[in-house]
């Protein structure tokens, strides 16, 4: 064997080792979550499909998943077992903010463990009470220059169409818009913010969010689009929706086959954990990716769902699989009633550090933090640079080597 062959293959055994613990927690993890995600989750399907004396047809129909969502706790308790200081609690959280899941992601949660990442998304805890925080840190009142329209950059904007999602996500960064009614914003203020846009030729890139925007019947999503989609400076058109995860029965072709009508379209997602890649969540993912509709995920950091390395990392290398690029992981805000789920920048910057070298540069999305008062978002990247000057530059690599390059 020559001594390059030699190197190499000494290299590529460490190199081994170094994934080796990854590859047991993903052995161990995807079991237990397969458990669940897969085999409990059909389990739960009959069960609430039975209560509602519903078929295939009707869990397939995404009005349907809406028309039953779960909303009150003894609904709830029909279902998972509550302890009564539990249904006290989620009582009383639910006078202060809105609850509601779909039966779909209802089925999808640990019906025995209430710290399980699904159930810890969707329903209530006391946690909830803290009033420290802000209901509206990113100071949106102030970057509103027309009604349903959020604007922070010289060339893009985001209309907010709606207030309604299908769930209340409990780390919703949103909460001062959200889940305190469904509203659809109304024909003359959707007609005020196209006739903003219209009449800004600075914006060439146009977010349709909420709530979210897929909560609009086909018919007045595409009156939105169509129009905005006519400006002529207006070059890129992109959906902000939760609900290939949590009502993927949303996503279908009917929807697909109008969206494709208005390309270049883009959509992003909000994926958090590995326990929402379901086969349907995939399959809603791959109708709008083969609709030729580039999809990104924006996860948010959360304590207790994904500040861990590993999870992230086979999230991101699971919604590749299902061709969705991991495009940002947002900091959490210090936002009222969501605090329980802050992580420090320093835990985010590690994991972000970690997934460097690890995984596919695919997998590694854009570690942001909104800035307070809505000035827009700061990119937070670890650093690599020791020291710098006019000569040289000091740098170390993803595992910590020092490296030298002299100008
Ligand atoms: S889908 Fe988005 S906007 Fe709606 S509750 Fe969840 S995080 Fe908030």
């Amino acid at each position: 064997m020559d001594e390059k062959r030699r190197i190499s293959l000494e290299r590529a055994s460490k190199l081994n080792e170094e994934i080796e613990d990854f590859l047991a927690f993903k052995d161990e993890f995807l079991r237990k979550t397969s458990e669940i995600r897969d085999v409990l989750s059909s389990k739960h399907k009959e069960e609430l499909m039975d209560y509602f004396g519903a078929d295939e047809n009707d869990w397939n129909d995404w009005h349907w998943q809406l028309h039953n969502r779960i909303s009150s706790v003894s609904l709830l308790s029909k279902f998972i077992k509550l302890s009564d200081e539990q249904y006290k609690m989620f009582e009383e959280i639910s006078k202060k903010y809105r609850w509601a899941t779909t039966p779909y992601y209802l089925s999808l949660m640990d019906y025995e463990d209430m710290s399980y990442p699904i159930n810890m998304m969707a329903l209530p805890t006391a946690a909830e009470n803290d009033t420290s925080g802000e209901l509206d840190p990113m100071s949106e009142e102030y970057t509103n220059p027309a009604p349903c329209i959020t604007r922070r950059y010289p060339n893009r904007l985001i209309i907010n169409v709606t207030s309604s999602c299908a769930m209340f996500c409990r780390h919703c960064q949103r909460r001062r818009r959200i889940g305190e009614s469904d509203r659809i914003e109304s024909e003359e203020n959707i007609e005020a913010a196209i006739e903003y846009i219209r009449n800004t030729r600075e914006i060439r890139d146009v977010l349709i969010t909420g709530g979210d925007p897929l909560m609009l019947p086909d018919e007045m999503l595409e009156k939105i689009i169509s129009r905005v989609r006519q400006i002529p400076h207006v070059e890129i058109i992109r959906i902000g929706s939760r609900l290939p995860v949590t009502m993927p029965q949303r996503i279908t072709k009917e929807l697909c086959d109008m969206l494709k009508k208005y390309h270049p379209l883009f959509m992003n997602v909000q994926f958090n954990h590995p326990g929402e890649l379901t086969k349907d969540a995939v399959a809603a993912c791959e109708r709008i990716v083969d609709a030729g509709i580039p999809m990104g995920n924006q996860m948010v950091f959360l304590k207790g769902i994904n500040n861990d390395k590993y999870i992230v990392q086979l999230l991101n290398e699971g919604l590749l699989k299902a061709r969705v690029r991991p495009y940002y992981i947002f900091h959490p805000k210090q936002v009222m009633g969501t605090r329980h789920f802050e992580i420090t920048v320093e835990e985010g910057l590690k994991i972000m550090k970690y997934l460097r070298g690890h995984t596919s540069g695919l997998a590694i999305p854009q570690y942001i933090l909104n800035a307070p008062g809505g000035l827009g978002k700061i990119p937070l990247l670890p650093n690599y640079i020791i020291e710098s000057d006019e000569e040289h530059i000091v740098l170390h690599t993803w595992e910590d080597r020092e490296v030298e390059i002299i100008y």
